[in-house]
Order: C-alpha cells, then sequence, then structure tokens
C-alpha cells in the first residue's frame, strides 16, 4: 500500500516523499482514509507509530478542499499537545508536510513571551498547535477565538488528563461550533478518555495499533 492509494492530493505526496518515507505505518494506513473522509477518529497510538503524519495530512488536506478563508484572530484548525516540546515536533511537522500548500501555522506553550504569539494570531491562521495553558491565556487576552475551528486534534490526550488540562480543554470545547471533525489520539483507552471520547466524538473510527 502507498501513501497515493491513500487518497492523498499532489501537494502532500511531493511532501511526503521529501521527508523519505515510501510506506503508511499501520496507523497511517487506517487513519488517513478516515480523516479524508471527515470522520472522528479515536485512536490508541504511542509515539513513534508515525500517528503525527497520520493526522496532519489529511487534517492538510481537509482544509485545502475546505477552502475556507482565514479571519483575523481566528483559527481553522486547533492542535492541542500536552508538553512544549511535543507541540513543537508537531508544529514541525505541520511545516514540512504543508511546506506545498498555502498554509499559515503557528506554535504556541507557556514559558515564552506571549507577545510574539499574539502577532501571529492577529492575523489568524490555518493550523494552530497549542498547549492548553497558554491557549487559554491568548484567548482571555482577545487574541484567538475558536468560533471558527473546522478540525480539533487532541494529541496525547491521556497525558493532558494527567497534567490537569480537563478544564481548559472542556472550556475551549464549549467555544467551538459544534459543526466540526474531532481527532482524539492518547497512549490507552482509560475510562476518563473514554468519558472525554463519548462526550467529543461522533462516530468515531476507531484505531488500535
Ligand atoms: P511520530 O510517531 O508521529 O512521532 O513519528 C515517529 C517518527 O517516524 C518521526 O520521526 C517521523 O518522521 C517518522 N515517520 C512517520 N511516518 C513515517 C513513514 N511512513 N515512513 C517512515 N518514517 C515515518
Amino acid at each position: 500500500m502507498s501513501f497515493t492509494s491513500l487518497g492523498l492530493a499532489e501537494p502532500l505526496l511531493r511532501a511526503v516523499a521529501e521527508q523519505g518515507y515510501d510506506t503508511p505505518s499501520p496507523i497511517q494506513l487506517q487513519a488517513i482514509p478516515a480523516v479524508l473522509a471527515g470522520r472522528d477518529l479515536m485512536a490508541a497510538a504511542q509515539t513513534g507509530t508515525g500517528k503525527t503524519a497520520g493526522f496532519t495530512l489529511p487534517m492538510l488536506q481537509r482544509l485545502m478542499e475546505s477552502k475556507r478563508k482565514v479571519s483575523p484572530n481566528r483559527i481553522r484548525a486547533l492542535v492541542l499537545t500536552p508538553t512544549r516540546e511535543l507541540a513543537a515536533q508537531v508544529g514541525e511537522s505541520v511545516r514540512n508536510y504543508g511546506k506545498h500548500l498555502p498554509m499559515r501555522s503557528h506554535v504556541v506553550f507557556g514559558g515564552v513571551s506571549i507577545n510574539p504569539q499574539m502577532m501571529a494570531t492577529r492575523r489568524g491562521l490555518d493550523v494552530l498547535v497549542a498547549c492548553p495553558g497558554r491557549l487559554m491565556d491568548l484567548y482571555n487576552q482577545n487574541a484567538v477565538k475558536f468560533d471558527e475551528v473546522e478540525i480539533l486534534v487532541l494529541d496525547e490526550a491521556d497525558r493532558m488528563l494527567d497534567m490537569g488540562f480537563i478544564r481548559d480543554i472542556r472550556r475551549i470545547l464549549a467555544l467551538m461550533p459544534k459543526k466540526r471533525q474531532n481527532l482524539l489520539f492518547s497512549a490507552t483507552f482509560a475510562d476518563e478518555i473514554r468519558e472525554l471520547a463519548t462526550g467529543l466524538l461522533d462516530n468515531p473510527a476507531v484505531i488500535e495499533v
């Protein structure tokens, strides 16, 4: 099975080839067609499985296909991660896989100055990768609004819950349009994750690798 047969568009296939990947990993084989079809997703996947490309590639294609414009202070896709390190890594993947698309992306997390982050969100973004705490700070400063989010990704959701981000996450979810695509990634499907998934996901494709 090749990346081409998964239904990815040329600008994404070119970026994948430039990364040197020739075969999709098991999670990519399952996640990419489901996300391209517009399904919600619940995936149990550890780091190292290729999960980042598994959601980033089809997310970028969905954004490309929906053709909506970016509005000031709005974001079209939001990826939430528990740590700065993961946010930075995912942000780099978004840049790499989206390099042949006209996509504006940015990464925000705490521990660094908020002003450049406010400048970046002011024009609006196709993709924002964020840790929940700093994202709430930006919201409270009116730097970002969630009413045009088309796609939400929760990456390493179990770690976000362990780190006490559930309240921030629930506040952010309540500010989003009801009609959107939701992708949840977690190392395990513990009870709290299932509970979060039940409220969040609509008839999700379920993947365990
Ligand atoms: P992740 O699980 O998303 O953190 O990815 C783990 C590593 O696998 C990253 O360094 C990716 O660049 C790499 N990778 C992702 N997909 C593929 C693939 N299909 N073929 C080869 N390497 C890949």
